[in-house]
């Protein structure tokens, strides 16, 4: 007989890996970060009709300090790239970054000078949402997907620091 059927009743086991896991996933701030039209679909996301609160998230954090998820939300223009940057080293650890609508997560057709081509040259992207701009329900369709991703996350200390350290020599001058 294995240790879980010799458990009473309402005894979980579970390693303190998913526990911390379960709790990181499950009250996600994000940052107060709107950057172009996606944004619009972002705060209706946040409106009572989606009801973020299901998922632990419905605050968006104006200070950066309080924050641990960035959705960047409209294309990134090269003078917002270093603010950007700001705004997510700032950002509590751990932390996680959504580029949310086909110009955050590749310039989509803003191909020109101005802009940068896909945020990932500035911050590292744990998860792509197409679309232009996505629907709410892709938005939270992307969220439980980035769920599912954090439940698998190793507990090492400096995880975004090494993939920042991987990322930094993109940062536009
Ligand atoms: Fe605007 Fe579309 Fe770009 Fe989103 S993907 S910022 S909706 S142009």
């Amino acid at each position: 007989m294995g240790l879980e059927e010799k458990l009473p009743n309402g005894i979980l086991l579970a390693s303190v890996e998913k526990l911390v896991n379960w709790t990181r996933k499950a009250s996600l701030f994000p940052a107060t970060f709107g950057l172009a039209c996606c944004a619009i679909e972002m705060m209706t996301t946040g409106a009572p009709r989606y009801d973020l609160g299901r998922f632990g998230m419905e605050v968006f954090r104006a200070s950066p300090r309080q924050a641990d998820l960035m959705i960047v939300a409209g294309r990134v223009s090269q003078k917002m790239a270093p603010v950007l940057r700001q705004i997510y080293d700032q950002m509590a650890e751990p932390k996680w970054v959504l580029a949310m609508g086909v110009c955050a997560s590749s310039g989509g057709m803003f191909n020109n000078y101005a802009v940068v081509q896909g945020v990932d040259h500035v911050v590292p992207v744990d998860m792509y949402l197409p679309g232009c701009p996505p629907r709410p329900e892709m938005l939270i369709d992307a969220i439980l997907k980035l769920h599912a991703k954090i439940m698998e996350d190793p507990l090492t200390p400096g995880r975004a620091a090494d993939m920042v350290g991987h990322r930094t020599e993109l940062l536009p001058s």
